[in-house]
């Protein structure tokens, strides 16, 4: 009942909106010639289908809300077993909207957004069964340039100039491969990125794209980096104006946001009371921080470890080790012998073990001997070769015109007032 009376307040909610662009498609798959009569036909009356746009509240369920647009329980059953196996119904949020077309009193499509990009659409059929089918929507991409200069934290630049959170978050990743965003980053430095915003048909922002562009200059030096999908390659990869590729041996810092609390070497230990060689670095996050997997490589171990605590143990390329301690929890299937790719979520900032509070205790082992992750010299990234670095130079050599023109129209869009925050 309750379900109901909160459907019934969406219905009264539901508002009508033009036909959109595939309207006329649809238009005139239902407009058969028109036939020639004899005689007068019956009257038959035309019911155009009209949309209805239901959002979603707390706590609605997709039958209460169906059956509160006036489906038939039969039907709202139909739909959602339609439903279920392209999108499942549990995954449906609050705010979520749902377009309905009803050819009289019955549905006749149903349309709902289950991602950036994409569309479930659910159809009767001529004998009354409903059919969902994955649609992709078309989205524009419009680029954007944004920069800035670092006056108290790079996270305060970024939002000052405008930059969507995941641009950021994904510029911190592709450059913490030589960027340590601990110590490297003083006042003065500054950024520019470049990427997508995507607009849907209706002109609404519904998210970002991938970054083309990036660079960074950090007292006075500057590194740069292109997205590139390498030939043979199923996935982007960011690389220097020179065609090295940005991906290094091992990140420094494998956990997002956190704050070096301890350096590597002789310290006072702050629970044992005396010197001793502190192995690793600690990180200071919150618990629950995400902790990355530094490098590809192979769990070589996960478990307890008396005072590590909750330990995982990686071993890669070149003799490597790397180990991260005191985690609340290690990640789901991260287990001796599995594979895990750089970046990847391996557990939690914890306490576990002998810690004096939440961090992570990180090492970095060569050859078994424990050495100062900050100091590990990361191996060259692999350059593009032959063709590929053909096509890589003719593809940036875009992108760089692509710049001059944006920085051009920024400077005009910018005087005054500067750009906006968003
Ligand atoms: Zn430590």
């Amino acid at each position: 009942m309750q379900h109901l009376a909160a459907a019934l307040a969406i219905g009264l909610g539901v508002w009508l909106f033009a036909p959109t662009a595939e309207a006329p498609e649809a238009r005139a798959e239902v407009a058969p010639p028109a036939p020639v009569f004899v005689t007068p036909p019956a009257p038959v009356l035309a019911v155009p289908p009209t949309t209805r746009l239901l959002r979603l509240a707390a706590g609605d369920t997709l039958d209460a809300v169906l059956l509160g647009a006036g489906l038939g329980a039969r039907d709202a059953q139909a739909v959602i077993a339609a439903l279920a196996p392209v999108f499942p119904p549990r995954a449906l949020k609050p705010g979520q909207e749902l377009a309905l077309d009803f050819v009289g009193l019955d549905l006749g499509e149903l349309r709902l957004a289950t991602g950036v990009d994409r569309d479930v659409v659910i159809t009767r059929a001529a004998d009354g069964s409903f059919a969902a089918r994955s649609r992709l929507r078309k989205l524009t991409h419009v680029p954007e340039l944004a920069a800035g200069v670092v006056r108290t934290s790079l996270f305060e630049a970024a939002n000052g100039a405008g930059v969507p959170m995941p641009v950021l978050n994904e510029m911190i990743r592709e450059f913490s491969y030589d960027v340590d965003f601990q110590r490297d980053l003083q006042p003065e430095d500054s950024f520019e990125v470049l990427y997508d915003r995507l607009y849907d048909e209706r002109g609404k922002a519904v998210g970002v794209g991938d970054i083309a562009y990036a660079t960074m200059t950090l007292s006075g030096k500057t590194l740069t980096l292109y997205r590139y999908v390498p030939t043979g390659a199923r996935t982007a990869e960011y690389f220097t104006a020179s065609g090295e590729s940005v991906k290094k041996a091992l990140l420094r810092t494998p956990v997002d946001g956190a704050r070096l609390s301890s350096g590597f070497g002789l310290r006072l230990h702050p629970i044992l009371g005396y010197t001793k060689l502190h192995r690793g670095v600690d990180f200071a996050a919150p618990p629950g921080s995400p902790i990355m997997a530094a490098g590809d490589g192979i769990v070589e171990s996960a478990g307890r470890a008396g005072t590590y605590g909750n330990l995982v143990v990686l071993r890669h390329a070149g003799a490597y080790e790397t180990a991260y301690a005191h985690m609340s929890r290690i990640a789901r299937g991260v287990r001796p012998g599995v594979p895990v790719r750089q970046g990847q979520v391996i557990g939690y900032v914890g306490a576990t073990g002998r810690a004096t509070g939440p961090h992570l205790h990180y090492e970095v082992r060569f050859r078994g001997t424990a050495m100062n992750p900050m100091s590990v010299k990361s191996e060259a990234g692999h350059l593009l070769a032959g063709a590929d670095i053909a096509r890589f130079h003719a593809a940036a050599e875009a992108t760089d015109r692509e710049l001059l023109a944006l920085r051009q129209a920024t400077v005009v869009a910018s005087m005054p007032p500067a750009r906006m925050p968003q």
